[in-house]
């Protein structure tokens, strides 16, 4: 059922058994399980069914530290959020990832990733994935001429990706729109989360949109699915009752803001040409493997957990910073730079001589970023012209994560070296090993995570292993603002599964 909130009676009242705010990757994820349930769902989307400047424009922020694309347009604000943008890239997180790392302070979720694994089998129904495998061998019997280059496997492995075309959108608005059990409003924009006198439980969420109405939805459990930083900001501009924002006793609420650096690092000139089917990646790849530091390399080097892609050098050279690239505030626009300069910088790699394609390649860094307090959402002054502080986020880096990118390609390139294959070279940034600063077009992945982080205890994070605000009795949030840490790997399908485990866990409890 769909009802447009924008035709509602002004302070009107809507009730129901489950609210979720949100209709994006995550809560679509959630709201999906509950299609023929008998209970009454509500999904509360900002937006409607396409782009709308009005209500993209309530994403605007600030930020500092770190180069950063507009916060206007990282995130898209409407039904089926981001996944109108994302590129469909899937890996599941590695065990380590999990883990309590001595050497990366912060580090360690309470669950692990058996915990995760039937959710991410189910996740890649919801996100049309093929198996849930990654077993390179599997693979390798399956497609031919996937061949790994002869490389220590005690350093470095074959991780692969799967692609996912999933756009939340168009693939599950008639599913959503047809359903008895879910109530989608859209135009209903969140802008208060209102609980009892003590505020263990929540009763009531604010919801409003720019033709001035205003709607209050009561129900039992409540859960924010808006993303990673909209996630945080709601809870901090909920001070109606509380002045540090809901969930913020411990002053962790935004903290802990997570992205994966994607950068360009390296080059690697290879003696003769290698059959590279298995790295890189066209329009008919089903998998495609990036290069892995191993666990047992990780704990000796004290490093975070990382992966190498490769592009061919002739592309790689001539694609512009995406940092650069992306810096409209509308996404669309942002957007279509983006994809002009990889089709500017595919013909200009096809005028060149075809021999040294399968002979050098740039290397692309993909890792994850030490948990950092000080990298973080917070509030400013300014509201948007729904009333709510808009968004500043500062974003932090720390040497660990640079002297991890340099020693993973020292230890790539000891490899090439050992196995005779060929050399890497460093780029520019990488190779003072005392310069602990950052290029200014580090690029990044478009990926929020961390603002609302997972923890046993109230002192170290916001939510507790379900994924409850701490205290709170039925307030959960859902996505990648839950990671305790963030994984090298893209991290959509992680955040699908903890969603269908929360849904799992909410309909239990209900
Ligand atoms: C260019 C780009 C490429 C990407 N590529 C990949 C990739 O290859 N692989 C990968 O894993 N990830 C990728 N991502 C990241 C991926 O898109 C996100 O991880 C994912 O979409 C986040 O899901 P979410 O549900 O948390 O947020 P979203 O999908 O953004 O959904 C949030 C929803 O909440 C709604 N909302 C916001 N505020 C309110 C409010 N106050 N009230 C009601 N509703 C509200 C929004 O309108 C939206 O529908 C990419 C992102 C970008 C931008």
């Amino acid at each position: 059922m769909h009802i447009d909130a924008r035709k509602l009676e002004d302070d009107s009242i809507i009730e129901g058994d489950v609210c979720i705010i949100g209709a994006g990757t995550a809560g679509i994820s959630i709201a999906l399980e509950w299609i023929d349930s008998k209970k009454k769902v509500i999904l509360l989307e900002g937006g409607g069914f396409e782009y709308d400047k009005d209500v993209q424009s309530l994403y605007s922020g600030e930020t500092t530290g770190q180069k950063y694309y507009p916060l206007q347009s990282t995130r898209l604000h409407y039904f089926g959020g981001t996944t109108g943008h994302w590129a469909g890239m899937c890996s599941p997180y590695d065990p380590i990832d999990f883990q309590e790392r001595d050497w990366v302070p912060h580090s360690g979720w309470p669950i692990s990733r058996e915990a995760l694994d039937p959710f991410y089998s189910r996740a890649h129904r919801t996100l049309e994935l093929g198996p849930y495998n990654y077993d390179f061998e599997s693979w390798k019997a399956k497609i031919p001429g996937l061949i790994p280059f002869p490389v220590d496997e005690n350093v470095v492995w074959n991780k692969l990706w799967q692609f996912s075309e999933a756009r939340f959108n168009s693939l599950y608005a008639e599913t959503i729109i047809n359903s008895k059990s879910v109530h989608l409003y859209t135009y209903a924009n969140v802008v208060d989360i209102l609980g009892n006198e003590n505020l263990t439980k929540i009763h009531e969420v604010v919801a409003k949109n720019h033709s001035g109405k205003t709607c209050k939805i009561r129900a039992k459990q409540f859960i924010l699915a808006c993303g990673a930083i909209q996630n945080a900001r709601l809870l901090l501009a909920s001070r109606t009752q509380t002045s540090q924002g809901l969930g913020n006793d411990n002053d962790l609420v935004g903290r802990y803001f997570m992205e994966h650096l994607e950068h360009a690092s390296a080059e690697l000139w290879l003696f003769k040409p290698f059959p590279t089917k298995l790295y890189t990646w066209s329009s008919d790849t089903e998998v495609r493997a990036e290069l892995a530091i191993t666990e047992k390399s990780q704990r000796e080097n004290q490093i975070l957990n990382g992966t190498v892609s490769l592009f061919p050098l002739t592309l790689g050279r001539s694609l512009k910073s995406e940092m650069d690239l992306w810096n409209n505030e509308d996404p669309r626009k942002s957007a279509e730079n983006f994809w002009n300069d990889i089709a500017d910088a595919r013909a200009a790699a096809e005028k060149i001589t075809e021999g040294s394609i399968s002979r050098a390649f740039t290397l692309h860094t993909r890792i994850e970023q030490a948990p950092n307090p000080n990298s973080r959402v917070t509030l400013l002054s300014e509201k948007d012209e729904l009333g709510v502080p808009k968004t500043k986020l500062n974003w932090e880096l720390t040497a660990l994560d640079k002297r991890s990118i340099r020693r993973i390609y020292q230890l790539l390139g000891r490899q090439m070296g050992l196995s005779n294959l060929g050399r890497v070279r460093l780029n520019e940034f990488l190779r003072d090993e005392d310069d602990t600063a950052w290029p200014d077009d580090l690029n990044a992945g478009w990926h929020h995570m961390g603002t609302t982080r997972m923890s046993d205890t109230p002192k170290k994070g916001v939510v507790d292993p379900n994924c409850q605000v701490h205290g709170i009795s039925n307030l959960y949030v859902a996505g990648s603002g839950c990671y305790t840490t963030s994984g090298a790997p893209n991290p959509t399908l992680t955040l699908v599964a903890l969603s269908l485990r929360l849904s799992d866990y909410i309909k239990e409890k209900v």
